[in-house]
């Protein structure tokens, strides 16, 4: 059991500590980050650019172009040996460029995760970056905080630790029995240390700053460890082994067309190769896994945009099948702006603006109010500080010209049990006319079990059944409203003395104070575009069943035959009734953080994907069971923003509805991508077959087909990657994740859209064959497919026709297009790059004119087919 201790009141410590409790000067911290530099663990041993870049040639289809360069030199062709290796050495480069442009953007999204700490400097408190942090900061610790550095303990108010980070011990250390004076402050008691990335579970603490970044504890485990891992997404492990099949797949192929070609159709041996080498180069979608990589990291700068801040690029991919957002209420669906409303005492239900000062029930319910709570009126500013619950209790304090700090100042607080939503209570302790007087606030149901008493005008009287039930029955009133209540007691105590949790029982009950927290009124419109887009949003919360459920209403996710179910209903199903009664279960009420953990499991038994929203130290288990843990940007704990892959910067439940539209539409994009990317290559390897089956001359040099997969092909699979979501990503059910992303039909597509493309490029070859000219017919194959490409990066932006997608609403395709033909123009017409790419040297207009009709041809007919599907879908 926690033990609260409590030896001298945080005036008195922090007298003390004396010029130190002022923490440092704004001019001392900077010389003293100065002198040990921002308090950061140091990253590790980074690959340096050298090694990135020669990872890029570790491909086995790397390995294979640069089989198919030698071979192309042994055969003379010189030039396209020297542009296959300029290709590798500029795809490495690029790659490399790639690769620490999207280490940074991942480093950048880890600064908008990191932790900030609240320090004292100048005497005032203030929050700072976590690599803000000196040695000699007096740091404020509360539950919930990640410990930023290593400090001796000045204060300590029940304080509990999770070292698991050091240790590899996940329970909580607790430091309440180590709890010390300032005395002992003095005489450096090291039993009284917090260590940096250590997670404060419970009370709080202040603490001296002894040592940062690698002068940590944890500095000095990281140095010993040092190394970073670089984790790849599914869809990147699945993207890798799919090109690692089919490099196993070209070199066979490449085998039997060589043997064909040298047996069957007697040709020379390095002609047969030169068949092999363009098969190979052909085949291999050398930008595909960049291109991915692109998208991907361009998804998440737009999230980032948009107050979603992906922590993990996997979970991009996943938020597209999410199907069921089990959504805290407070904060999240509601504005968390707590305002009072109704109060109950001494029998009457009344009005805040009613409350009487002169009926000493009432006044007594006031002054709790204002004692047993932590928020403060900022006079200057006119706002209020602290807890909204809290905050709503000093309002009501000022609407009497009552001032907390007059009332706090009168009766120091001498001990308390903070607040957790476990217990669901918060207590401290006052000197009341020279009686120590312990004053909780909390949940109705809780307070109302405890106590033994209920206060009138005339004085204590025994809490009877009846006075139970009246007090039961104005609280149903009130919940019923949507309203949260708040209840009220206090008990005497002998002495004052270390406070434990058993001292919250025996309680005489003084009164409640209901309080409104409005929906947010963007969060009825997500609910509503959730639930259209398959998606099931479930209100998880520790309020009060009746409010609960009022609110839910209210934002459309609780609906007639719904039901709502408390932690305590919960606790007594077994997990098969949990599983019969789940999908009617819209709103738990009353929950701890643990349940969460059992909702997301039964979810996940149905084989739903599942994101859970959490805010404080306990979510933190839920969220990592969830597939998308999201955790609130504004009023979250360190501790849950570590677990959660997700963060919401606006805490606002709508974002997490648009972050989900944007996975859907980074995986659609992904997909088109891979069709674009993968069709294209299909028609060169057709082409490639086709000609050394009829012992036709080879349709293409591997300059060509580099050319192609590397630069023209990629602009428009880039463009396409940026494709804008379509509004009707929201009409479709979410995706289910066992589907591979080449399913059926994107390989069907693939292969039907390769085959037109090849069969226009065939055509074009043979009309540059007609007289027995080999390079006018490569010439024009080359032409032909490389136009016929860029034409299909059009068709590829998605499922509907151009005339429904519109040009206009993908500006970065049109431009991809005209950069293409640009660069195809170039290599057809600029005397040096002719050479180099072996154009025809009789190519002209006329045969230009020739290719841009043919390569027309396919999306022509694909644009036609998509026209006759939008007419049938009726759009
Ligand atoms: P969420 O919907 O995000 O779970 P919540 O505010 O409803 O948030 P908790 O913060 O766990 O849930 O609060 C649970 C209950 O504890 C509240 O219904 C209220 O009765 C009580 N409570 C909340 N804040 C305080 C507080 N500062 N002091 C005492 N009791 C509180």
């Amino acid at each position: 059991m926690t033990q609260a201790y409590y030896r001298k009141t945080p005036q008195q410590a922090l007298e003390a500590q004396n010029a130190s409790a002022e923490g440092l000067s704004a001019q001392e911290a900077r010389r003293r980050a100065e002198q040990y530099g921002p308090n950061k663990l140091s990253e590790g041993k980074k690959k340096s650019t050298l090694q990135v870049f020669l990872e890029q040639f570790k491909d086995l289809m790397v390995l294979i172009l640069i089989i198919a360069a030698v071979i192309s030199a042994f055969s003379g062709n010189v030039e396209s040996t020297i542009v296959i290796f300029a290709v590798l050495v500029l795809n490495a480069i690029l790659g490399t460029v790639q690769y620490e442009k999207a280490e940074k953007s991942l480093e950048s999204l880890k600064a908008m995760a990191s932790p900030t700490a609240k320090v004292m400097r100048g005497g005032v408190r203030v929050e700072i970056p976590s690599a803000d942090v000196v040695p000699g900061d007096i740091v404020l610790l509360e539950a919930g905080d990640m410990v930023v550095a290593d400090g001796r303990v000045l204060e300590n108010f029940s304080l509990k630790v999770n070292e698991s980070s050091l240790t590899g011990e996940s329970e909580g250390v607790d430091k309440t029995a180590e709890a010390i004076d300032a005395d002992q402050v003095a005489l450096g008691d090291q039993k009284n240390m917090v260590f940096s990335g250590s997670l404060v579970t419970y009370g709080r603490a202040t603490v001296l700053v002894t040592g940062t970044g690698m002068d940590t504890e944890l500095g000095k485990i990281a140095a010993l460890m040092n190394q970073t891992q670089q984790r790849k997404t599914p869809l990147q492990q699945s993207l890798d082994s799919f090109s690692a099949k089919l490099a196993m797949v070209i070199m066979a192929i490449c085998a039997v067309v060589f043997a064909l070609s040298i047996f069957r159709t007697g040709m020379g041996i390095l002609d047969s190769l030169m068949f092999a080498v363009a098969l190979a180069v052909a085949a291999i979608p050398e930008a595909l896994s960049s291109i991915v990589t692109i998208v991907l990291a361009m998804g998440t700068q737009k999230m980032a945009r948009q107050n979603a801040i992906m922590k993990d690029l996997k979970a991009v991919e996943s938020l597209g099948s999410v199907s069921v957002i089990c959504s805290d209420k407070t904060g999240t669906l509601t504005q968390n702006k707590m305002t009072p409303q109704k109060v109950y005492a001494d029998g009457s239900l009344l009005e805040g603006e009613d409350l009487s000062l002169v009926n000493d029930v009432q006044r007594l319910l006031l002054k709790a109010a204002l004692l047993a709570s932590d928020a403060t009126n900022n006079e200057k500013e006119g706002t209020a500080i602290g807890d909204p619950t809290e905050v709503a209790l000093v309002m009501l304090g000022e609407k009497f010209g009552v001032d907390e700090e007059s009332y706090r100042a009168q009766h120091p607080r001498l001990g308390e049990l903070a607040f957790d939503s476990d217990r669901k209570l918060m207590s401290t302790l006052h000197d009341i006319d020279g009686v120590p007087t312990l004053f909780t606030k909390g949940a109705i149901d809780v307070l109302l079990n405890r106590s033994t008493h209920l206060l009138t005008r005339e004085g204590k009287v025994e809490m009877t059944p009846e006075r139970r039930e009246e007090l039961a029955r104005v609280n149903m009133e009130l919940s019923m409203e949507g309203l949260r209540v708040l209840a009220f007691a206090y008990k005497e105590l002998d002495a004052v003395r270390p406070l434990t949790l058993e001292d919250e029982n025996g309680f005489t009950f003084i009164g409640l104070i209901s309080m409104i927290d409005p929906p947010r009124p963007e969060a009825v419109q997500a609910v509503a575009d959730a639930k259209r887009g398959g998606i099931r949003t479930i209100m998880i919360t520790g309020d009060h069943k009746v409010t609960a459920s009022a609110i839910a209403r209210q934002l459309g996710i609780f609906r007639d035959g719904d039901e709502a179910v408390s932690g305590v209903e919960l606790d007594g199903m077994t997990d098969t009734e949990l599983d019969e009664r789940l999908p009617r279960i819209s709103v738990y009420a009353r929950v701890s953080p643990e349940h969460k953990i059992r909702i997301v499991n039964a979810w996940q038994r149905r084989g739903n994907i599942v994101s859970m929203t959490g805010d404080g130290v306990n979510d933190a288990p839920a969220l990592k069971k969830a597939d998308i843990g999201v955790a609130m940007g504004i009023t979250g704990t360190e501790v849950s923003k570590d677990a959660a892959s997700m963060i919401l910067a606006d805490d606002n439940f709508a974002t997490i509805v648009k972050a989900v539209v944007n996975g859907r539409s980074v995986y659609a994009n992904i997909k088109n991508a891979i069709q674009f990317l993968l069709s294209g290559n299909t028609a060169g390897i057709f082409c490639v077959l086709y000609a050394s089956l009829l012992a036709l001359p080879v349709p293409f040099q591997p300059v060509h087909l580099l050319f192609i997969n590397l630069l023209t092909d990629s602009l428009p699979a880039i463009a396409i990657g940026m494709e804008p979501a379509r509004k009707g990503l929201l009409d479709q059910k979410p995706r289910d994740p066992r589907e591979p992303i080449l399913n059926r039909p994107l390989l069907a597509r693939i292969g039907g859209q390769g085959l037109l493309i090849a069969i226009v490029t065939m055509i074009a070859f043979y009309l540059g064959y007609q007289g027995g000219d080999a390079v006018m017919a490569s010439t024009m194959a080359f032409a032909t497919l490389t136009l016929a490409r860029l034409f299909h990066g059009f068709n590829c932006r998605g499922s509907e026709s151009i005339f429904r997608l519109k040009l206009s609403t993908n500006k970065y395709s049109v431009l991809a297009f005209l950069a293409g033909v640009v660069l195809l123009l170039l290599v057809l017409f600029t005397p040096g790059l002719k050479s180099l790419f072996m154009v025809a040297p009789a190519f002209g207009f006329a045969n230009l004119g020739e290719i841009v009709l043919l390569a027309f041809l396919p999306t022509l007919v694909i644009q036609l087919v998509k026209l006759v599907c939008d007419a049938r879908r009726g759009k």
